[in-house]
């Protein structure tokens, strides 16, 4: 269905139903911007919804806790409905606070409780460094050892890519050993993206905890979180979701936990019962959603900035993203391939239902120098040592003339 041809990508690009949606962001000048997997780029209203908490600041000072246009103490709640829309929750299971690493040690505190023989972190090897440094540090935390507690579940010998079954046979023989699944939703390095229910379902029925980190996933896949019943999971707001550098974090918890007090929790004020917060008092009352686990109250400039971004992907509609996405991806895909070098291949699944938007090039020799000249063409995309070059066609600002150009450029090498 796609054709080499650049006049492909340009009628592609006319009949796209998505195509307005590259005006509403800031594109680097001069640059085919496929970086989007490590940091989204700025909307253009972002700074009006910034400002306008700025301006509440300067009117109101204390008072725009309540009066500010959107006050600030309820802000968080602005976007509960759309966050919980992207993730396929529901709104008392998905807040927005702190960042990322912060979240994922937060919920393993409650989420990680090693018992007897049940005292096992399974990841994914190659897992993105800050969540190994998470898991080891937690099982270390339990005056445990990471050398008999951490499993750090690998491709098979020479390959790049983990099969699913053999993640189920694994979870289905160890399971009982394993008190926490915790991987990522799409793996950062290769962009596979793990068959989430069917893992969850596996660990389920062998008494695991299945929490998921969906950095790489949220803004870019379909996902379902309450219906795969995931017991937690965490995301940051930088990459796909255009929420800017550094980015509030987002945190979902099940419903079938959000209310047992069994579970163990670090405390703070904003958990705390809305309707008696300021009554100041000693007792502590969990509020009965997933905001029980928010300790402060939240930077609004960085929830304004993230409510700019979910309003765009409110309009876009996360199913007719995935739909372009899967196109704009397939689309390149077969480009590379009809580069026909030796040099490089597709590390990331062929099979749409297990990648998101992003393409890991595994290089065979100069890689680093093809990078770069990528990179002096006007190419972002990013290198990850020893081998890979990734790029990430965003569906909601890349084209497929972004694409083709991109294409073109790498042909070159
Ligand atoms: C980007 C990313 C991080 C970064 O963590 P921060 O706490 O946001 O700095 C962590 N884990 C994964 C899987 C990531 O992709």
């Amino acid at each position: 269905m796609y054709k080499t041809g650049k006049d492909f990508a340009i009628e592609m690009d006319k009949i796209d139903p998505l195509k307005n949606f590259r005006d509403k962001f800031y594109i680097p000048d001069n640059t085919i911007y496929l970086c989007g997997n490590s940091l989204g780029l700025q909307p253009k209203t972002t700074k009006d919804y910034i400002l306008q908490e700025l301006e509440d600041w300067k009117i109101y000072g204390v008072e725009g806790h309540l009066n500010a246009k959107r006050p600030w103490l309820p802000y968080h709640e602005f976007l509960t409905e759309s966050t919980a829309r992207l993730v396929g929750a529901d709104n008392d299971e998905v807040v927005n606070m702190n960042s990322l690493t912060t979240n994922l040690h937060l919920m393993m505190i409650s989420f990680y409780r090693p018992e007897g023989k049940r005292n096992k972190i399974l990841i994914e090897k190659n897992a993105f460094p800050s969540d190994i440094y998470a898991v080891k540090s937690q099982i270390e935390f339990h005056g445990l050892n990471v050398k008999d507690c951490l499993i750090e579940f690998s491709a098979d010998e020479g390959e790049d890519i983990i099969k699913t079954d053999k993640l189920i046979d694994y979870i289905y023989k160890h399971g009982n050993e394993i008190a926490l699944i915790m991987m990522g939703g799409v793996n950062y390095y290769s962009g596979q993206a793990f068959e989430m229910a069917e893992i969850t379902k596996a660990g389920h029925k062998m008494g695991c905890i299945v929490a998921f980190d969906l950095a790489h996933a949220t803004g870019n896949l379909k996902l379902e979180l309450s219906k795969w019943k995931i017991d937690f999971a965490v995301w940051c707001n930088y990459k796909y979701m255009n929420a800017g550098p550094g980015a509030i974090g987002g945190a979902y918890v099940n419903r079938k936990h959000l209310t047992d007090e069994k579970i163990p929790k670090l405390k703070g004020w904003w958990g705390h019962n809305k309707k008696i917060r300021f009554l100041m008092g000693p007792e502590y009352e969990a509020i009965p959603t997933v905001e029980s686990w928010q300790l402060s109250n939240p930077p609004i400039f960085q929830l304004a900035s993230l409510r700019a971004s979910l309003d765009i992907f409110d309009e876009a509609g996360i199913d007719n993203l995935r739909t372009k996405s899967e196109k704009l991806t397939g689309y390149c895909e077969f480009l590379i391939k009809n580069n026909n070098t030796e040099n490089i291949s597709i590390i990331t699944p062929e099979d749409p239902s297990q990648r998101g938007c992003q393409l890991s090039l595994r290089t065979f020799k100069d890689g680093k120098k093809i990078y770069d000249r990528l990179t002096k063409e006007g190419v972002i995309c990013d290198w990850r040592e020893p081998d890979v070059i990734r790029i990430a066609p965003v569906p909601l600002y890349n084209s497929y003339s972004d694409v083709f150009n991109f294409s073109q450029i790498l042909l070159k090498s």
